[in-house]
């Protein structure tokens, strides 16, 4: 084959860049800043991309791999954490008819000599390789080999955040990497992240030698995501309403704090009807590693995991996150949340949240042995996550900010958060909030000691308890003074006033306490605006689309929703699905990496009849077409007639 040489400037480079996007992965068009990067990393460049989840990071990098390959200039090098992923993300481009390879642990010897004789030989297009691989003097070695021959293409860095102490996810390996720029000064290097504060990419740029890099940060907003915060009420059935309301047969995955809570949730929904896997760091590898792939290869899992699950899962159909614990910080939760449709198709990012989610991330803080300093960061970063979970407006646009971005409220289409869809009913909660801080005040001054949240409120409402009678507590001049409000009420205040700092919950059984603004409350000098409980969480059913599937990835681009399927183009829809799982089975990878559900819908929306037509919908690539078309279009004239 004849090389192309590699183009001179930007816009050649772009043209070029154009044509593999069209011809290897079949798509129309670039996504936001990616033809800026490819252009910059075809010619040369090194870069570090800041791009949402889903937001199409990796055609950032293979493609400058390919156009930079056919112009001869060899393998490059793909740095990814994870091994358990190789083998699917090197499926996806051998699908698409991309000559790649991972090496790691898991190839048997005569396989990885295999491949390690394709690299040499400057064949491969990508070479996938973890960190820890890279720094090895055998590798170093091969690559000097692969450099002096002009082969050394260029170095993609995934997930280079893992690089930074700041980020949670650190490796240790991932600094080893800075060789790279020593040793390769002239070959290209791109890094690339989805989560990057103002201090871990100062690190990334530190730690990798990118100071001469051009830094492409993305909007992180993620149009297709539904965000919803409802307050826990028998979290467990909340949440089992919600998959089956919103998501029945869909795949989701539910995020909770603890291993045990991990296990029974995922053993209840079971017994529920809802095919649920856990996962977890205590479970052996292989079964982590078995559940894992089930849930990238079946239909319609739910995982429950702890935050060990997620990085680098990049399964393009997650219908929904759910959490059903608090979050750290505003970051984690952003970052969990996009692993929700990441093929830009509508997707719920839905949290169940209550008193004890406070209580516990801040005895988590207070108890954890950090210094001073990092736990007056760590208290910061909860008081904005919980001003999220409780604010009354757009959670897009608090979400955004948290990340300097400026955005406007979602408005009405069929995405928009619950706040923009159903503007929360807000009180002035001032009066309540000064009897109870004042009750509290009260209970401490009589009793010497400090009380829960059920106790306050049943003094508050004058409930003769047992507890009440043993403590005469309902000689207090502020027994019975919130009678009139009505105890879920109370509750949702007693929660926002500790979330607002107004109230300190203290200790395992997070007794109430004032604090230093309490007294600016009791005198009446802050305002209390605040939600309203009784206003039931609005259902989101009528919002979605039924039906699962629809027409035309959008994308994340917020280009308009896809068109709804009729019975038949369903019909059409179903039958693709069963012919994509023979094909995915037979070739040992996952559904979506053979066509997307966005591709098969187009397909069945539109109906092609022939190889041409077929090759004008999105995801349908030439090789693909090669291999498939003539199936793909059997399959739709034999359900012509349904
Ligand atoms: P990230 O790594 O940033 O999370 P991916 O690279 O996995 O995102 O891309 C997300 C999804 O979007 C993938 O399924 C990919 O095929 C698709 N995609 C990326 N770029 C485009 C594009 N320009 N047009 C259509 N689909 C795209
Ligand atoms: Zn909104």
């Amino acid at each position: 084959m004849h090389a192309t040489p590699l183009p001179a400037d930007t816009r050649t480079a772009g043209d070029r860049a154009g044509q593999v996007l069209h011809e290897v992965f079949g798509y129309g068009e670039f996504r936001g800043l990616q033809r800026a990067i490819v252009e910059h990393t075809i010619v040369g460049g090194d870069a570090l991309v800041l791009m949402p989840t889903g937001g199409g990071k990796s055609l950032c990098y293979q493609i400058p791999a390919i156009v930079r390959h056919r112009a001869d200039q060899g393998v490059a090098i793909v740095v990814s954490p994870l091994i358990a992923l190789m083998h699917d993300q090197v499926g996806a481009l051998e699908e698409a008819g991309v000559h790649a390879a991972f090496l790691n642990s898991t190839l048997e010897l005569a396989d990885a000599v295999r491949i390690e004789r394709e690299m040499m030989g400057g064949r491969l297009v990508l070479l996938y390789a973890a960190p820890e691989r890279i720094a090895t003097p055998r590798m170093l070695e091969q690559l000097d080999s692969l450099h002096e021959r002009g082969l050394l293409s260029m170095f993609a860095i995934d997930e280079a955040h893992c690089v930074s102490q700041w980020g949670h996810d650190f490796r240790e390996d991932y600094l080893k990497l800075s060789v790279l720029a020593e040793r390769y000064p002239g070959v290209p290097r791109i890094a690339l992240t989805a989560t990057a504060d103002a201090l871990t990419r100062a690190d990334i740029v530190l730690r990798l030698a990118l100071e001469k890099a051009r830094v492409f940060v993305s909007s992180f907003d993620r149009p297709n995501i539904r965000y919803a915060v409802v307050a826990k009420d028998k979290a467990r059935e909340q949440l089992l309403g919600f998959i089956r309301d919103e998501h029945a047969g869909e795949a989701g995955i539910v995020y909770c704090q603890s291993r045990k809570k991990v296990d029974e949730t995922a053993a209840w929904l079971n017994d529920q009807g809802v095919t649920a896997l856990p996962y977890h760091a205590g479970l052996e590898a292989n079964v982590r590693q078995r559940h894992q792939d089930r849930f990238l290869r079946e239909d319609g899992i739910v995982m429950v995991a702890t935050i060990a699950f997620g990085m680098g899962i990049d399964k393009p159909d997650v219908r929904f996150v759910a959490h059903l614990d608090l979050p750290k910080n505003i970051e984690g939760y952003y970052q969990e949340t996009g692993r929700a449709g990441r093929d830009g198709l509508p997707a719920d990012a839905w949290m169940a949240y209550g008193l004890a989610d406070v209580v516990n991330q801040r005895r988590m803080i207070d108890e954890s042995p950090a210094g001073d300093e990092f736990k007056r960061n760590q208290r910061g970063k909860l008081d904005a996550l919980l001003a999220l979970a409780e604010a009354h407006d757009c959670r897009r646009v608090r979400l955004l900010s948290y990340f300097g971005e400026a955005s406007q409220p979602c408005g009405p289409g069929q995405n928009a958060c619950d706040n923009c869809r159903t503007p929360p009913a807000t009180w002035n909660a001032t009066e309540a909030a000064r009897m109870a801080l004042s009750c509290v005040y009260r209970i401490e001054q009589q009793s010497g000691h400090h009380f829960g949240a059920g106790h306050l409120i049943d003094v508050l409402r004058g409930k003769p308890t047992v507890k009440v009678a043993q403590h005469g507590h309902a000689r207090l001049s502020t027994f019975g003074v919130g009678a009139a409000i009505e105890e879920v009420q109370w509750r949702s205040v007693i929660r926002q006033l500790v979330a607002l700092g107004h109230l300190a919950s203290e200790g395992e059984y997070g007794t109430l306490a004032l604090t230093a603004s309490s007294r600016e409350v009791l005198r009446g000098e802050v305002a209390l605006l605040l939600r309203e409980a009784s206003a039931p969480t609005p259902r989101l059913r009528g919002a979605k689309r039924r039906g699962g599937a629809a027409a035309g990835g959008g994308g994340a681009t917020g280009k308009p929703p896809p068109r709804p399927l009729d019975a038949e183009g369903l019909a059409r829809f179903a039958a693709l699905k069963a012919w994509r799982a023979e094909v995915a089975r037979a070739h040992n990878l996952p559904a979506y990496v053979v066509f997307h559900d966005a591709t098969l819908a187009e397909m069945a929306d539109a109906r092609p009849a022939s190889l041409d037509e077929l090759a004008g919908i999105s995801g349908v690539g030439a090789k693909k077409l090669d291999a498939y078309g003539d199936d793909i279009l059997r399959v739709l004239a034999s359900t012509l007639g349904v």
